[in-house]
């Protein structure tokens, strides 16, 4: 028998998916990788959506830990150019809680972008692109979740993608943020700066988790990047003669300030 598997990764576009596709695939199974390191808003979604979807999505843990891993890579922070936390977890869980069972593993990659979304390297695990098929651009997954009433996650107040707190892959204003409303994770990121450039010893090494600065310096620098971000959510609006929905603002204006794409197993 084939499984059907959708992963759910906090985001909207992995959420909205689920929805999509609940009636048109009842047998679907719901899987999402905890890291144990996201944010409080991501772990409240995904028991709405469970509720939602009137079955249990299987919280699947790496065997080893974040730290674990880090220490594994000696002290290294993960980056863009080395994304050690990422194989090891999200998709390793992933592929041990399929085994060799045949699946279609369904991904939540929008017809609007221009990425692919993780594609297993395992052979019995074959990757379909429902909202690419069909068309599915942001504002339909905007309207998905609005309509179920699921709306987006509460992160989107002030963050737009998912995954751990200290993930790399955030931008300046959502670490600002970080800091404003979750002090004590954000003092824990910091914490793993001290701790790497206390012990690292070779310069290749990343020693900060923007790969610039460390966290503190940009927090020094709190003012000037929310004048800046809130200069550019005004300018926003003005192009929308202010019909825009706020969500999608905050994308467009944070993309604007790094569009790197983000990690495809992560933030869909
Ligand atoms: S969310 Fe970011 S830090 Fe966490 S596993 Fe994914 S890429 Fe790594």
């Amino acid at each position: 028998m084939v499984r059907h598997v959708l992963g759910l990764s906090g985001g909207k576009d992995s959420s909205a998916l689920a929805v999509y596709m609940k009636d048109r695939v009842p047998d679907m199974e719901y899987y999402f990788c905890d890291t144990g390191k996201e944010l409080p808003e991501t772990y409240e979604y995904i028991k709405k959506l469970e509720i939602l979807l009137g079955k249990p999505i299987d919280m699947l843990n790496a065997d080893r830990d974040f730290d674990h891993w880090m220490w594994v890579n000696k002290g290294l922070l993960p980056s863009a150019q080395l994304r050690w936390c990422t194989p090891n977890l999200k998709i390793k869980p992933f592929e041990m809680w399929v085994g060799e069972d045949e699946a279609i593993s369904y991904i939540g990659i929008r017809a609007d972008e221009n990425r692919e979304g993780y594609i297993s390297s395992k052979k019995n695990i074959k990757p379909v692109y429902p909202f690419k098929e069909d068309g599915i651009t942001r504002d339909d997954v905007f309207k998905i979740l609005e309509d179920s009433g699921l709306g987006l996650p509460k992160y989107y107040e002030w963050r737009t993608r998912s995954g751990c707190y200290f993930c790399f892959f955030q931008r300046q204003y959502e670490w600002v943020q970080l800091a404003e409303r979750h002090p004590d994770l954000f003092q824990k990121a910091v914490d793993y700066e001290n701790k790497v450039g206390f012990e690292s010893t070779a310069s290749e090494k990343q020693f900060t988790w923007t790969g610039k600065e460390t966290l503190t310096e940009l927090l020094e620098r709190k003012e000037e990047i929310i004048e800046k971000h809130n200069q550019k959510v005004k300018n926003q609006l003005s192009v929308s003669n202010n019909n825009t929905n706020l969500a999608s603002v905050l994308e467009n204006v944070l993309d604007s300030d790094d569009d790197t794409p983000p990690c495809l197993a992560c933030h869909v």
